[in-house]
C-alpha cells in the first residue's frame, strides 16, 4: 500500500469533536501514514499538539488570518512563547497556519487589513527566528504575501490549498516552498487548477486535505443540494489517498508513484517530518 502525507489537516476543528479517533484510524486503515495538524488560533495550541502526540502526527502552531480580528492582544507573545516551549518537540514542524486572507471583505479593507499584515508579518519573523518553516493561507492574496515572504526570509513551507497562475506558483518554488493541492483539483471543471496540477515539475507539489473543509467533488454538496437540507460534505483525511489518485490521473502518473514524490516532497518542504517516518526516507546506506 501507498503511503500518504496530509500536509494540512484540522483534527482540532469541532466537526471532528465526536469522532476524531475513528477519522483518524479511518486514514491510517486508507494508507495516510502521517497528518499535519495546523492550529488557528492561541486557544487551539494545546488541542492540536494533543492529537499530534495521540496520533503520533506533526503539528504547526500559529495565527490564522481569519482568526486574527478575535485574537488577544497577547497572541503573538504567546505564540512567541509556545515556540520557545516546544521547541525540542520533534513533532512540531512549521509555524502555521499563518498567511492574509482578502477574499472576505470585512478582512480586506481599514483595520483588519493593517491588523493581518501586521500578524503576518510578525509570524514570518517569528518563524525566521526559531527556524521553522511556514504553512501558509493565500486566498486573493498572493503578490502580497509574496512580497511579505522576501521582506523575511523563512525557511520554506508550503503555499497550502494554491490556486494561483504558473508565474505565482514559480515565484513560490523559487523561494523555496511546495504548493499543497487537494479536493479542489478533483473537480472537471477545475479546468485551470487540473491544468496547473499537470503541469509544475514532480517536486512542486504536496497533497493536503484540509479537511474538514475543501471537500472533493464526491463528497460535495452543490448549492442547490444544501439549499434543500443537506449539510455539506465533511471532508477528512481518509479521503486524501483518493484524492491524490485524481491527482496522478491528471498527471498521467500511478497512484504509488504519485504518494511517494509527494511524500518526499513534504519532507522536502517540512524537514522535521523526516525524523517522523523513517520508513519513508529512503536508504542512503
Ligand atoms: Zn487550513
Amino acid at each position: 500500500m501507498s503511503c500518504w502525507i496530509d500536509t494540512h489537516c484540522h483534527l482540532d476543528a469541532p466537526e471532528f469533536a465526536s469522532d476524531v479517533n475513528e477519522v483518524r484510524a479511518r486514514a491510517a486503515q486508507r494508507g495516510v501514514s502521517l497528518c499535519v495538524i495546523p492550529a488557528v488560533e492561541v486557544p487551539h495550541f494545546k488541542a492540536c499538539r494533543a492529537l499530534a502526540h495521540r496520533f503520533a502526527d506533526a503539528y504547526a502552531l500559529g495565527i490564522h488570518p481569519l482568526y486574527v480580528a478575535r485574537a488577544q492582544d497577547d497572541a503573538l507573545h504567546q505564540l512567541d512563547q509556545a515556540l520557545a516551549q516546544y521547541a525540542d518537540d520533534p513533532r512540531l514542524v512549521a509555524v502555521g497556519e499563518i498567511g492574509l486572507d482578502y477574499f472576505v471583505p470585512e478582512l480586506a479593507s481599514g483595520p483588519l487589513r493593517e491588523r493581518q499584515a501586521h500578524f503576518f508579518a510578525m509570524q514570518l519573523k517569528l518563524a525566521q527566528r526559531h527556524r521553522l518553516p511556514v504553512l501558509l493561507h493565500v486566498r486573493r492574496s498572493v503578490d502580497q504575501v509574496l512580497k511579505a515572504l522576501r521582506q523575511t526570509p523563512v525557511p520554506g513551507g508550503i503555499a497550502h490549498a494554491f490556486s494561483g497562475s504558473r508565474q505565482q506558483a514559480d515565484a513560490f518554488l523559487d523561494l523555496g516552498f511546495k504548493l499543497g493541492f487537494g479536493g479542489a483539483a478533483t473537480f472537471e471543471r477545475a479546468t485551470r487548477l487540473r491544468a496547473l496540477a499537470a503541469e509544475l515539475p514532480p517536486n512542486a507539489i504536496v497533497m493536503e486535505t484540509d479537511a474538514p473543509d475543501i471537500p472533493p467533488h464526491w463528497l460535495y454538496a452543490t448549492a442547490g443540494q444544501r439549499a434543500a437540507g443537506a449539510p455539506q460534505g465533511r471532508n477528512e483525511p481518509g479521503e486524501l489517498p483518493r484524492i491524490g489518485q485524481a491527482l496522478a490521473a491528471c498527471r498521467g502518473v500511478s497512484a504509488h508513484d504519485w504518494a511517494a514524490a509527494t511524500c518526499d516532497n513534504a519532507l522536502a518542504a517540512l524537514p522535521r517530518l523526516a525524523a517522523l517516518v523513517p520508513d519513508l526516507v529512503p536508504d542512503t546506506a
